[in-house]
């Protein structure tokens, strides 16, 4: 019995070696590749398998002046495909796609009766400076190391689009809908900015995962 066990066991253990990640860039998006060097971005990329995403994990670069890549994917889907992602923290897509599952779809749902198909984001990682502030040491964005992400608005199932830039001051369904996603992205990112901030948000959400917490 304990042999036929262990036989089961080390079959198990075959088949398991003998499923390796699959390459999730497709085509010509294909980008260079590399092993994730660390135990938390190895689970990080482990999660984002769990929730379905699609991604291409990205090798490390440092690319001066303050910006760089590390621990990085380019984020093609959190379980809904989400556009415009160059190159983002593993940490920020898998709270984008916790955020999209416990706040994104059931506000949705409530304020529209759809599902969101797709998450319209205006970008990850960029080298600059916070928007507004001079070229000076600190005043580097968290885009500068891709750990935050814009989002500009969500095409609905029914066909519907909501966008940051009319829907914010909009129908009354897409402010409480957009006030309401807000509101569960701050207890998954430690900054959340959004048009109440400034005017350099009038189009856009912004999430981090710098310093926090802070959310308008
Ligand atoms: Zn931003």
């Amino acid at each position: 019995m304990i042999r036929r066990s262990l036989c089961l066991f080390s079959a198990l253990l075959a088949v398991s070696a003998c499923v390796g990640p699959p390459d999730r860039a497709p085509g010509k998006n294909k980008q260079k590749l590399s092993r994730p060097a660390t135990k938390d971005a190895r689970q990080c990329l482990s999660d984002l398998d769990k929730m379905k995403a699609r991604y291409a994990f990205l090798a490390e670069q440092d690319f001066g002046n303050g910006c760089s890549q590390t621990a990085s994917v380019q984020l093609y889907d959190v379980g809904i495909p989400v556009t415009n992602v160059k190159a983002v923290k593993c940490d920020v897509a898998r709270a984008l796609g916790e955020w999209t599952k416990d706040t994104l779809q059931p506000a949705a749902r409530k304020a529209f009766g759809a599902r969101v198909v797709k998450i319209e984001s205006m970008g990850g990682y960029s080298c600059r400076n916070v928007i507004g502030r001079p070229q000076a040491a600190g005043n580097r964005s968290e885009h500068a190391t891709g750990n935050a992400i814009d989002i500009g608005g969500f095409l609905l199932s029914n066909g519907r689009r909501v966008t940051i830039v009319a829907g914010w001051n909009g129908m009354n369904d897409e402010r409480e809908f957009l006030r309401t996603i807000r509101g569960g992205a701050c207890k998954r990112f430690q900054t959340v900015l959004s048009p109440d901030y400034n005017a350099a948000h009038y189009n856009h959400l912004h999430f981090d995962l710098g310093r926090g917490p802070y959310c308008r």
